[in-house]
């Protein structure tokens, strides 16, 4: 029996309680969460917005959770050097069996047959303890920052988009002449963690940096991004930019995305990122199609990363936790118990980042 968080995937609900989940046979480590953190996909299944969400095989519940940092409590011999005491983040997706799964990249899964911890098919991390291989385990090597690196899950995300930000942005020049991206604008709109992350990480390609919400922002929220160098507008009330380079979406709002694009610069790139099924459509008109190709705008999707990806962000959050006055821990905002199930339910005021403390 384990203590853990649950849904019913994929009608919703909450629960926190004592449940049987067999342990295995052969196991290789034993986990056990220190910080989990919640998102909107958390929130999603509870509320039963994620159609595609469905609980484990055999289960008629699924153990919520797919950000989480831990600490390995037992662990067998093994070739990943992971050993008793370590830290370490679980990545989230599991390979199916299709050519971009078996070399490692079930972010780009061919046939939708992955599962992912916590929302398809596979018990999450919100639980007293779990057990895992260690192929998919990522160390924490810099213990001082066990708390910030429960952001490593969301901030791979970021670390993958721009992967495909640098695939898709050579098909043609699109830096500057003397080869930097100083003074090409990126626009982020939205201003949750992913924002934030994604801010930082344009920050770092010497963009200039825009966040965008249709409301304004609380005075703790811009100043992270003021640490960052960051600019943050309200577009209901003007838009201080001229021509976008690069357009990073993380509201998943049809209209709000298709009013930016038409601002975007020849040669631009949109990353759809944010995701929200239930958002009202969009008239997209022949002049907005036509504005697309003749400016050979890039309009890419991008979902999830992979192990380098986790590898990737846990540099640059031990980076970011050692520059900008540690602005890092700034994006977590509120340490709740397991027992706090609302949470889940009403994202608390001035929320970047929760986490739950196991
Ligand atoms: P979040 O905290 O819910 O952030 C979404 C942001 O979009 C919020 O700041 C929200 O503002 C803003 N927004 C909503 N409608 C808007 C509009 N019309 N105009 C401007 N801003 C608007 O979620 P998150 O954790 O940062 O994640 C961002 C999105 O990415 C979510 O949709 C999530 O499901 C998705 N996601 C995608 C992936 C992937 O691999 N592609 C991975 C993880 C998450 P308010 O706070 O005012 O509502």
């Amino acid at each position: 029996m384990v203590n853990a968080l649950t849904t019913n995937a994929p009608s919703g609900g909450i629960e926190f309680h004592n449940v049987q989940i067999s342990d295995p046979k052969d196991f290789e480590v034993k986990l056990k969460p220190l910080y989990t953190g919640i998102c909107g996909t958390d929130r999603g299944e509870v509320h039963g917005n994620l159609s595609f969400a469905y609980n484990h095989p055999g289960y008629n519940f699924l153990v919520l959770g797919h950000e989480a940092v831990c600490q390995v409590i037992d662990a067998q011999e093994n070739e990943y050097g992971i050993k008793t005491g370590d830290y370490v983040v679980p990545v989230v997706r599991r390979p199916g069996e299709c050519v971009n799964c078996r070399i490692g990249r079930e972010d780009n899964c061919s046939d939708g047959k992955k599962n992912e911890a916590g929302i398809t098919g596979l018990h999450g991390f919100m639980r007293d303890y779990f057990f895992d291989m260690p192929e998919n385990l990522v160390k924490v090597n810099d213990r001082s920052m066990v708390r910030e690196a429960v952001l490593t899950e969301p901030a791979k995300n970021v670390m993958k988009a721009f992967e495909v930000f640098d695939t898709v942005s050579r098909r043609s020049i699109f830096q500057n002449k003397d080869s930097t991206f100083i003074g090409k604008n990126c626009l982020i709109i939205g201003s949750g963690s992913e924002a934030f992350l994604y801010s930082m990480m344009a920050n770092e390609y010497r963009f200039n940096v825009y966040m965008t919400n249709r409301h304004s922002l609380e005075e703790s929220k811009l100043s992270i991004l003021e640490k960052t160098g960051s600019i943050f507008f309200d577009y209901t009330s003007g838009i201080p930019l001229k021509g976008i380079d690069l357009l990073i979406d993380t509201s998943g709002d049809p209209a709000t995305i298709f009013r930016f694009v038409r601002t975007m610069n020849n040669n631009g790139v949109a990353i759809l990122f944010g995701t929200k099924g239930n958002a009202p459509g969009t008239q997209v008109n022949g002049e907005d199609i036509d504005y697309i190709i003749e400016r050979n705008i890039s309009m890419v999707g991008s979902v999830d990363g992979s192990k380098k990806h986790y590898l990737d962000a846990l540099r640059y959050i031990e980076k970011w936790n050692h520059a900008h006055n540690s602005v890092i821990g700034d994006l977590i905002t509120g340490t709740y118990s397991p027992e706090n199930t609302e949470i889940f339910l009403k994202k608390p005021e001035g929320e970047i980042k929760s986490i739950i403390k196991w």
